[in-house]
């Protein structure tokens, strides 16, 4: 049995393939070359130094592994600068083509508006009807290429952050009514009990919108057929005075416990979703907790498959409060 098909049966080289590299070329199977070596080495030092007790032989035997290790540490490096590379070529891909589509589709959207206005003349209710369909094709790609971006942003670490002081409820409240149509839509009872006090955070109010935004359409999406109940909110952290906490909670179809670790990765979309046959990207979380995390807080949650979700964020208060 060869080297290569004892790593196949433990399927060592399943990361290599994904990122097509060669043997030589993936740090995974060179680490476990790099690994060996060392051990053989060892063994084989102990032996030779009981027997012949030469020192000259043993600093020969050492030296010559140390640049065995060398080379292939070196190969390692060259591994990992070439992944560094192809990343950073694909970064600079996603946001070339990104800020190319945004400027045509952002032209595509201002036609239509015109058009819907009737200011260039009359429609028919079936001219407006297609004219719907195509504003809200074009609406979801202009957000997928805003997604795009700031998921490219943050990989980067370059998300500019506009920090200010703000009342979290009325943004809160704010994003409640915009999305009540699509909730009634889905039979779904959206709650919100706005404190009487302000509550003053320090954050990028646009940036924080997007993540209240996301919480919320995901525990409507996410809820059972027959509709459900979604809670919203807004507490002084317990276990931090200094910081507010969000909390959107629903009774929709939840999180399975294999799929937990995933959720605010990139791209992520449960497979328990198939049925609900909703629309997303899986970018939504991963670019919340980019913001989060950004703006000095934590995000997270808890959830129970078929039963409901909690997910839940802090902010730093705001800084004369
Ligand atoms: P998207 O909603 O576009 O798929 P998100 O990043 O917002 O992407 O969410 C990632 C995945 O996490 C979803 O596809 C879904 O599987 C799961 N998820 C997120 N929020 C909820 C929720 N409230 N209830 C159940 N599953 C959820």
């Amino acid at each position: 049995m060869s080297l290569k098909s004892v790593l196949k049966t433990f399927d060592i080289m399943a990361e290599c393939r994904k990122y097509n590299l060669g043997f030589w070329q993936c740090p995974n199977s060179l680490f476990l070359v790099m690994g060996a070596i060392i051990i053989v080495a060892m063994i084989t030092t102990y032996f030779i130094g009981i027997r012949f007790l030469e020192p000259e032989i043993i600093i020969i035997i050492v030296s010559a592994v140390t640049i065995v290790l060398l080379i292939i540490g070196h190969s390692l490096v060259g591994s990992f600068a070439r992944v560094a590379e192809a990343n950073r070529m694909k970064s600079e891909f996603v946001g070339i083509v990104s800020h190319q589509l945004r400027t045509p589709l952002s032209s595509l959207k201002w036609s239509l508006d015109l058009l819907r206005t009737k200011r260039l003349g009359e429609l028919s209710d079936k001219q407006i009807e297609y004219l719907d369909v195509i504003k809200d094709s074009n609406d979801r790609m202009i957000k997928l290429v805003n997604d795009l971006l700031s998921v490219n942003r943050i990989d980067q670490q370059r998300l500019e952050m506009r920090p200010k002081d703000f009342d979290i409820n009325e943004l809160i409240e704010k994003e409640i009514k915009e999305l009540m149509p699509i909730a009634n839509a889905r039979n779904v009872v959206l709650k919100y009990q706005r404190p009487q006090s302000l509550s003053l955070i320090y954050a990028d109010q646009d940036k924080i919108q997007m993540v209240v935004q996301n919480l919320i359409d995901n525990a409507i999406k996410y809820s059972r057929k027959d509709g459900g109940l979604i809670q919203v909110d807004v507490n002084k952290d317990k276990k931090n005075n200094k910081m507010i906490k969000i909390v959107v909670k629903d009774d929709g179809i939840g999180i399975p416990e294999i799929y937990k670790s995933q959720v605010f990765g990139k791209f992520f979309r449960g497979d328990n979703l198939i049925k609900q046959r909703v629309e997303g990207t899986g970018l939504g979380l991963f670019i919340a907790k980019g913001i989060v995390n950004l703006s000095g807080g934590e995000i997270d949650f808890e959830s129970k498959e078929s039963h409901g979700s909690i997910f839940w964020f802090t902010l730093p208060v705001a800084n004369n409060k």
